[in-house]
């Protein structure tokens, strides 16, 4: 019987957040090792997919867990977080039984503070560790950065296919099923070009127009003939990487002529919609004014910039400062990531008078700690929850101990550890209701838009400073290629002569 080996690091890198990612930060998604993983983790995400898609191969074949490791999106990992990967990936190979392939769950855009692109450096060394010739077939998120590193690391490389994120196990599955073909004899190669593009996540649905239809297509060149896997990767725009942009991917059987083709043909068609995707934000106060204009609630407010699911510190103040400025009849929600302000509230206790500098700690670039004075609402030893949707399957998430603080008009949910931002159970699983509310915020750019999309009054694209913004021209950059679109205009992407590799 074949034993196939199951690993998931994953981490999304926001490189302008200040705040380093380490290991606490993995051990509270979980760390699990050998038998553990399937245990703890087999129907978690893509390793539940991979669980999945081993059982609908012709013959039995054994999922043998090797290690599982994940954190929510965040700053870069610690040169001490890196080398902890390469100690247990190291350790729990050698603990392995004999195998005959391997699956392996990454992002695809996980930094480290001293490595500009972790999961290449994952791969090269897993590969070193397993040796040239065990088929690796590794998944990514539709976000990824592809770098050639990475592509020669893996044997193949299979993409998410939505945005909004709903099929983190189906592409455990697609990868199963690419290492099933790979060990009945396919010999994968892979076609990449690069679009020296950047876009903002707001606009980036696969669900409806301009991006449906390409990637209907991209779906249905996927399992054709000798294509053996079929990715648009958009790329997150928060890695200071050379030659950023979007990644079209085609891995075929042997037929690089056909690969290139279909990627050459792809990334013509994602070329000219650049423009659509181009969001048109609302500055805070003008979010206000339109959302108390909206007869209905809850106006849904996105603060993409401070984005906790694009790597943002989720503690910005600047929609908070406006809000507690304003008259909010209806009231308004909104979510922050301060340690020290849920010790603060603790303290105060439940009816307590609450006055503190909230936020500007993690994210202390684009935001200072603003002072301001509440009264506690409600303390909760632990603020958690189980994500089935976007950014997760059975994945649990514990956000630490929360408190809720009533200032002006507005219930500030104050957390200890970042979370997702996407989903109203950041706000139910300590019994606040969005519904309930003329003003909610969000911090996502547009994976909230799957949960709260069905009950909001209004939608509203917010444009405040912060690492995950989409206006790029207010980020840092340093080390990426110039010209990039839409940091500089381009006519014709093949002219910018990026990489187009085999
Ligand atoms: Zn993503």
């Amino acid at each position: 019987m074949k034993r196939i080996g199951l690993i998931q690091i994953l981490q999304e890198t926001n490189c302008f957040n200040p705040v380093l990612t380490v290991r606490a930060d993995f051990e509270n998604f979980g760390v699990g090792t050998g038998s553990e993983v399937l245990a703890q983790y087999g129907t978690v995400g893509e390793i539940g997919g991979f669980v999945e898609g081993l059982k609908q191969w012709p013959e039995a074949v054994e999922p043998v867990g090797v290690l599982r490791l994940q954190a929510w999106s965040g700053g870069p990992a610690a040169p001490s977080t890196q080398a902890w990967f390469g100690e247990l990936l190291a350790a729990q190979l050698a603990n392995a039984p004999p195998l005959d392939g391997l699956l392996v769950a990454l992002h695809g855009a996980m930094m480290g503070a001293d490595e500009p692109d972790l999961d290449g450096w994952l791969l090269e060394k897993i590969r070193s560790l397993v040796g040239p010739d065990l088929p690796v077939v590794a998944s990514l998120d539709l976000h990824a950065y592809v770098t050639e590193r990475m592509v020669r690391g893996a044997s193949a490389l299979v993409a998410y296919h939505t945005f909004p994120h709903m099929d983190q196990r189906e592409t455990g599955m697609r990868a199963a099923n690419v290492l099933r073909r790979i060990l009945a004899g396919a010999r994968p190669v892979s076609s990449l070009v690069r679009l020296p593009m950047i876009t903002g996540g707001e606009l980036q649905s696969t669900f409806v127009p301009p991006l449906q239809p390409i990637f209907q297509d991209l779906v249905a060149a996927e399992g054709r003939g000798a294509v053996l896997s079929a990715g648009i990767l958009m790329t997150q725009a928060y890695l200071d990487v050379p030659q950023l942009g979007w990644t079209v991917l085609i891995v075929t059987d042997q037929q690089p002529d056909l690969g290139s083709q279909l990627a050459g043909e792809l990334a013509a068609r994602c070329w000219p919609i650049r423009e659509q995707l181009v969001v048109k934000f609302l500055e805070a106060p003008a979010c206000l004014d339109r959302a108390l204009a909206v007869a209905g609630h809850p106006v849904v407010i996105a603060d993409g910039a401070d984005a906790t699911n694009s790597g943002a510190g989720g503690d910005s103040v600047h929609l908070l400062e406006e809000m507690i400025r304003r008259r909010i009849p209806g009231g308004a929600l909104t979510i922050m990531v301060d340690a020290p302000a849920v010790a603060h509230a603790t303290q105060a206790g439940p009816g307590g008078a609450f006055a503190f500098a909230v936020g500007g700690k993690r994210d202390h670039v684009f935001s200072q700690p603003l002072p301001v004075t509440g009264v506690v609402q409600s303390l909760h030893p632990q603020a958690g929850y189980v994500l089935n949707g976007h950014g997760g399957t059975n994945l649990r998430i514990d956000m630490g101990r929360a408190a809720v603080v009533r200032i002006a008009d507005v219930t500030l949910l104050l957390v200890e550890r970042p979370g997702p931002g996407s989903t109203p159970l950041m706000y139910r699983c300590v019994g606040l209701e969005p519904k309930d509310f003329k003003v909610v915020i969000v911090k996502s750019p547009a994976g909230f838009r799957a949960e709260f999309g069905p009950f909001a009054a209004d939608i509203i694209l917010s444009d405040c400073p912060g690492c995950a913004s989409s206006r790029f021209a207010s980020l840092p950059y340093r080390r990426i290629n110039r010209p990039l679109w839409p940091l500089d205009p381009i006519d014709d992407w093949r002219a910018v002569g990026w990489i187009n590799p085999r």
